[in-house]
């Protein structure tokens, strides 16, 4: 069982703050270290309450903007152009929720943001309201952490207390209430509108999109949707202005990601480097592969396709390098894979969970991904047929973009990948009828 060791903090030398961590140990998560480190500051900064002259609302979402902050809860869309599309004068109730359902296989940052550091992402939110004139908000935490929950509470009513949440926030017309709410374990809640629904109280299923939660979200109205980590690292850039997040980072891809380092390394446990640190810095801060040679790494969630060790020791860790390689960065869970993995038996383990996870709401989805698990089975267990690679190929593109949401692509997209780059495995398997390396999982 995978436990997280809390966050390491590497910045090879470049001598900036730390954004989300700075010497966190699990202890000091409450108010009054957070305060210390210099917590809250940029909430003070933008209300004018640190005897500046504040910042409006625009200027907030322009150094949002300038930053290149990308989503970093899997889609890595520009943080501040979603804001930018909340109707500013709308005039009922707007909602503002962070998505902390983190359950894709091999991610597990959110969970040690919020036990480490739950009022950074209250911070963030709360400026992010302020931002987009919104005065109520939501944390949907995933319903299978539940001393997180129980940590994000306490540090709400700290919060409260000292008057970072609630009606006229330090002395300012800036109101904001903020509430957790803890989910019910689904993996699929994650995806933001069956957050949405599951919010409000129904069953966990995505919506149709169009439209979209900016203009049709929580109770039908106008809500942004961000990951914890996004909302993290808002107090920062706001600290630091825009242009130096950006510079931490590269073009496009500002400022630093944790990375989930799991599988077979040392080391395993969040890292937080800046984007664009070179895939083998960031191995080698997890202590190298264990238990053989690097085969084959998932550089973004179990939902990106895999990339053959070759690839992988020649790219960097963001968002543009791994798409133009034919992967995902996603949610920044790196699995690493020795030489003695099968990948059949990988993708079994993928495609199962897969399956179990579909809402069931549409058919490509619902039966494609039974096929192809059972598929998967099929060659796994010693049973394949010389046609079922095909067979593979062909399910998975016929649930590719015929879903309501992006779990069938996400179920899709590991097959297609294993395929493109380990078929030889999977035809081994067909014609021997077991596997070729010598240590099957
Ligand atoms: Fe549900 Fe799958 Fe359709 Fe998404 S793609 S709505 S999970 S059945």
């Amino acid at each position: 069982k995978f436990q997280t060791r809390g966050v390491e903090t590497c910045f090879h030398g470049r001598h900036i703050q730390p954004q989300i961590y700075a010497g966190l140990d699990g202890r000091n998560w409450r108010l009054a270290d957070y305060v210390a480190r210099g917590g809250y500051s940029a909430l003070k900064k933008i209300l004018g309450a640190d005897g500046g002259p504040g910042l409006t609302p625009d200027q907030v979402i322009a150094e949002i903007k300038l930053s290149a902050l990308r989503g970093r809860g899997g889609a890595g869309f520009p943080t501040g152009l979603k804001w930018s599309f909340m109707p500013r004068q709308y005039p009922g109730p707007k909602y503002l929720v962070c998505n902390s359902d983190e359950g894709e296989p091999g991610t597990c940052k959110d969970r040690d943001i919020l036990s480490y550091n739950p009022h950074v992402v209250i911070e963030g939110m709360c400026i992010a309201a302020y931002a987009m004139g919104i005065r109520t908000g939501y944390n949907y935490i995933h319903g299978e952490i539940f001393e997180v929950y129980q940590r994000f509470e306490e540090a709400l009513d700290e919060a409260r207390a000292a008057g970072f949440l609630g009606d006229n926030i330090l002395g300012s017309q800036h109101g904001f209430q903020l509430h957790a709410f803890h989910g019910f374990g689904a993996y699929i809640c994650g995806e933001e509108t069956a957050l949405l629904e599951s919010l409000e109280g129904k069953k966990g299923q995505p919506r149709f999109k169009p439209p979209f939660p900016a203009s049709f979200g929580l109770y039908g109205k106008p809500t942004t949707i961000n990951n914890t980590e996004t909302f993290a690292a808002v107090p920062w850039i706001i600290n630091h202005g825009g242009q130096a997040y950006l510079e931490v980072g590269k073009p496009n891809n500002g400022g630093t990601k944790i990375y989930s380092v799991v599988g077979d390394v040392e080391r395993p446990g969040n890292f937080e480097v800046p984007m664009g640190t070179p895939f083998a810095t960031l191995l080698e801060l997890a202590g190298g592969v264990k238990g053989g040679k690097l085969k084959a790494v998932i550089p973004g969630g179990s939902s990106a396709p895999v990339l053959p060790a070759k690839v992988m020791m020649d790219l960097t860790m963001d968002y543009d390098a791994i798409a133009k390689a034919g992967s995902m960065l996603g949610s920044g869970a790196v699995i690493v894979m020795n030489d003695t993995r099968c990948m059949v038996r990988s993708l079994l383990r993928l495609s199962y969970f897969y399956q179990h996870e579909s809402c069931g709401q549409c058919t490509p989805c619902r039966e494609g991904t039974g096929w192809l698990w059972r598929l998967v089975d099929r060659i796994e267990t010693g049973k394949g047929r010389a046609e079922d690679l095909a067979l593979l190929d062909s399910v998975a593109d016929g649930i590719k973009g015929r879903t309501i949401c992006a779990l069938g692509d996400a179920a899709a997209m590991p097959v297609q990948g294993m395929l493109k780059h380990f078929r030889d495995e999977f035809a081994y398997h067909v014609e021997h009828r077991t596997c070729m390396v010598s240590q099957p999982v």
